[in-house]
């Protein structure tokens, strides 16, 4: 069997693409001071089940808009954490964007919110 040969090139390229797709994680603990080894909560119903921190509007975009401005899609308002359920919801587009903005607008306020889900 022939050995693939990996290039230094390759082992820098992937290591940079890891890196960019964490980015958005490091950006949301840091924003937040959530340690490392603490799950998030869901944003919208609270709870700790496989949340992740997720891209509200899509990370295929490098920016979007919001209120007449340009934001990266790794912006701390573009970031929000759901949890499997929730995530699977905004999928659906039960959890439409303009809600899951609103949720997330929220919790950077401070504010208290919690929505039921089914
Ligand atoms: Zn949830």
């Amino acid at each position: 069997m022939r050995k693939t040969k990996v290039t230094l090139t390759q082992i820098i390229k992937s290591a940079i693409d890891e890196q960019m797709a964490q980015k958005h994680i490091t950006v949301y603990r840091n924003y937040f001071n959530i340690g490392d080894q603490d799950v998030p909560l869901c944003e919208v119903c609270g709870s700790h089940n496989g949340t992740e921190i997720r891209h509200i509007h899509s990370r295929r975009h490098v920016s979007f808009k919001h209120n007449d401005k340009t934001y990266s899609t790794n912006d701390i308002k573009n970031l929000i954490g759901l949890c499997r359920k929730c995530h699977i919801l905004a999928h659906s587009n039960e959890h439409s964007k303009e809600f899951l903005m609103f949720a997330h607008k929220q919790k950077m306020a401070g504010l208290p919110f919690q929505h039921r889900t089914r």
